[in-house]
């Protein structure tokens, strides 16, 4: 009996080891299942995401590149086909001769790259009766028209600064130029930082008698009536500020409120409604 009780038991043990066996083989291979599966759905996933990450990436890029493209092409191009005819344009590095001739003459554009003649002088008149300060003759009228108005309002709009002749334009700026020179930037910087108040001979309004700096060449000018007065009624006599505080970056020059130039009654009065400046206004950006 033992016999048979051990034989039975170790045939049962061997039926036990066996089921341990396939339960044991089972678990590994359930187990292996699972990490290859677990493996299988990982690689799909990362698969997945990526594509799904690349193409949002450019078409995000195009929307937002199509309308800020369009918006600011629309302000342009209304100041473009005003300006078509009245400016040529000069292209980057080259320096135009540029006369305030022919019927567009007041709106003629004067600036580093578009420069007058060395030997331009034009025809002068005193600003105002009894004032040393010139005009081109063409415009000295609508200044004394303007000085008149301003004055029933109770203002001065004393011509400080008007026709500047050529050999004074190159002493001021040559003297500019020293001036940053003896702060310690090289000739270079001090050319761009003396071009950023004083241009070059050719390349200011002054020479060409267009404008006027009133009351004084000081910042303090904005705080005085003369200066509200101006902004309010200089367009209805042709002239504009020329280089306002928010259009720095479009002028190149820092503001200045004395600076008053003349362009014709029709292209100040369109400059006032729309809050051009005149480089925008004759569509040069
Ligand atoms: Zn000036």
């Amino acid at each position: 009996m033992a016999k048979t009780i051990s034989k039975k038991t170790l045939k049962a043990k061997g039926v036990l080891a066996l089921l341990l066996v396939i339960l044991l083989g089972g678990l590994t291979a359930g187990y292996m299942l699972t990490g290859r599966g677990a493996a299988a759905e990982a690689t799909p996933e990362a698969v997945t995401e990526a594509p799904t990450e690349e193409p949002t990436e450019p078409p995000a890029e195009t929307t937002t590149a199509a309308p800020a493209e369009t918006t600011t092409e629309a302000p342009t191009e209304p100041a473009s086909s005003r300006g078509l005819g009245l400016v040529q344009r000069a292209q980057d590095g080259e320096t135009l001769t540029v006369t305030p001739t022919g019927d567009n003459w007041a709106v003629t554009y004067i600036g580093l790259q578009y420069r007058l003649p060395e030997d331009y002088v034009p025809e002068l008149a005193a600003a105002v009766e009894g004032s040393a300060e010139q005009l081109d003759a063409r415009v000295a009228p609508s200044y004394a028209e303007m000085y008149a108005a301003a004055k029933a309002d109770g203002c001065t709009l004393t011509p400080y600064a008007g026709y500047c002749s050529m050999q004074r334009q190159s002493e001021n700026f040559e003297n500019r130029v020293q001036v940053h020179l003896a702060q310690g930037m090289t000739e270079e910087e001090a050319e761009k930082a003396a071009a950023e108040r004083v241009q070059p001979a050719g390349a200011s309004e002054h020479n060409a008698g267009l404008c006027m700096d009133i009351g004084s060449a000081s910042a303090d000018f904005v705080s005085t009536k003369e200066f509200t007065w101006l902004t309010e009624h200089a367009w209805e006599y042709g002239f504009i500020l020329r280089y306002p505080e928010d259009k720095t970056d479009v002028t190149g020059m820092l503001y200045e409120p004395w600076h008053w130039r003349y362009v014709g009654k029709e292209a100040a009065s369109d400059m006032h409604e729309s809050g051009q400046c005149l480089e925008e206004y004759l569509g040069l950006v």
